[in-house]
C-alpha cells in the first residue's frame, strides 16, 4: 500500500480507502462486510468511510460490530462519519443541520453506532444555510479539543465558505477544517482541479475523494444496460440512475472510448479509472466502493498500475475525457 500525508497535516491515510454508502446494510450484509473489511485491512487500507445517513444509520452500526468483531488494533486504522443529513426517521429540526446541538449529538451517536472512543475524521456533509458558518466551527473545535474528533472537515462546500471557515477559525484561534471529501473522477474534475486549487497552497488541506467510478459507471458495466444487482437498479436510487446515466450517450461514449486504453495496459477499465485519480497529487487517499469482494480486489490492485501512467498516457485519457 501507498500512504499519503492528509494535505500538511501529519495524519498518513493508505492512498486507497473504503466507504459503506450504498452497500452497508442494503447490497452488503454482516459476513459480507466483514470479508471485505478484513480484505482492505490486510491489503493496507487504514481509513473506513461513513456517515449517520447512511442507510440511517444502520451502515455506521454495521461497520461498529464488524470492526469490534475483528478486533483491529485501533491505532491501525482511521474511521469518519459526517454530519448534516440526518436520517428519515428523525425529522425534526434539531435531528439535522450544522447547528452546535446537531453537530455534537451526531458525533456521539456515531461514535456509538461505530463502538469507538474518537473520530479520526469528522465531515461537514454539506453547507448548512441555516446556521452560520461561524457556529458551526466553533462546535467543531469544541468536539477536537474534546478529543472526540481528530481531523474535521467540509464535504462539498464551496470554496468561498470554506475561506469562511478559515477566516473564522484564525481570528478566533480555532481548528480549521483540515480536508474536504468532494466527488472525484473521470468525468468530474472541476470543484478538485480548479475550485478548490487554492486550498491546497492556502491553507494546507487534503481531500478524502468520493466516486472514483461515478457509482461503477467508469468500470464499464454499464455500457450495454443496468445489470439487475448493481448500485443503479436499486431501489430508492433513482435519482443517482438519472443523474449518472440521464446525459444521453456523452458520459458513456467516453467510457466506451477509454477502454482501448486499459486494454493495451492490460488492466481493467477500472482500475485505470482509480488509478488515474491518484495522478493528482491534492488527491490523498481515494475513496473506494464495493458491494462485493472480487471488486475490492480488483481495485485494491489498481496500485500496481500507477507508475505505468506516464504523460503521454495522462495525454491519452485527457483527449478522451476533454472531447466533444
Ligand atoms: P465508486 O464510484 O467506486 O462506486 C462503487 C460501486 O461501483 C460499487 O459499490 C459497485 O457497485 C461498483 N463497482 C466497484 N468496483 C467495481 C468493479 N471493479 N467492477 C464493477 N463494478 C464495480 O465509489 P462510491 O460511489 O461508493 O464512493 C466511495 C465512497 O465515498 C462511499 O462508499 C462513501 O464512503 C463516500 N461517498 C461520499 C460522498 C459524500 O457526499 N461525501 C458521496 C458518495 C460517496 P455495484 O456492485 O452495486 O454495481
Amino acid at each position: 500500500m501507498l500512504y499519503r500525508r492528509l494535505g500538511t497535516s501529519g495524519l498518513q491515510l493508505s492512498a486507497l480507502s473504503f466507504g459503506a454508502w450504498v452497500t452497508f446494510g442494503r447490497q452488503v450484509g454482516r459476513d459480507e462486510a466483514r470479508d471485505l473489511l478484513a480484505l482492505a485491512h490486510d491489503r493496507g487500507v487504514n481509513y473506513f468511510d461513513n456517515a449517520e445517513t447512511y442507510n440511517n444509520g444502520v451502515a455506521e452500526q454495521l461497520m461498529g460490530d464488524v470492526l469490534a468483531d475483528l478486533r483491529f488494533p485501533r491505532d491501525s486504522y482511521c474511521v469518519s462519519s459526517k454530519v448534516f443529513f440526518g436520517a428519515v426517521d428523525k425529522p425534526l429540526p434539531t435531528q439535522r443541520g450544522l447547528s452546535r446541538k446537531h453537530v455534537m449529538e451526531a458525533c456521539h451517536q456515531a461514535l456509538q453506532r461505530l463502538r469507538v472512543d474518537y473520530l479520526d475524521l469528522y465531515f461537514c456533509h454539506r453547507p448548512d444555510p441555516d446556521t452560520p458558518i461561524a457556529e458551526t466551527v466553533a462546535a467543531m473545535d469544541t468536539l477536537v479539543r474534546q478529543g472526540k474528533v481528530l481531523y474535521w472537515g467540509t464535504s462539498e462546500w464551496p470554496a468561498e465558505a470554506i475561506h469562511e471557515a478559515h477566516r473564522v477559525a484564525r481570528e478566533n484561534h480555532l481548528y480549521a477544517p483540515a480536508m474536504e471529501q468532494p466527488q472525484y473522477n473521470l468525468l468530474h474534475r472541476e470543484r478538485v482541479e480548479l475550485e478548490y486549487a487554492p486550498l491546497y497552497e492556502g491553507y494546507g488541506m487534503g481531500t478524502t475523494i468520493w466516486s472514483p467510478l461515478a457509482s461503477g459507471l467508469l468500470s464499464g458495466k454499464y455500457n450495454d444496460g443496468v445489470p439487475a444487482d448493481s448500485r443503479l437498479a436499486q431501489p430508492d436510487y433513482e435519482w443517482l440512475r438519472e443523474s449518472v446515466l440521464g446525459h444521453g450517450d456523452e458520459r458513456l461514449g467516453k467510457v466506451r472510448a477509454l477502454q482501448p486504453i486499459a486494454a493495451e495496459l492490460g488492466t481493467s477499465l477500472a482500475q485505470l479509472a482509480i488509478a488515474w485519480c491518484l495522478l493528482n497529487p491534492h488527491v490523498s487517499t481515494v475513496m473506494l466502493g464495493a458491494s462485493k469482494r472480487e471488486q475490492l480486489a480488483q481495485n485494491l490492485d489498481a496500485l500496481a498500475l500507477l507508475p505505468r501512467l506516464d504523460a503521454a498516457v495522462a495525454q491519452r485519457i485527457r483527449q478522451v475525457v476533454e472531447a466533444g
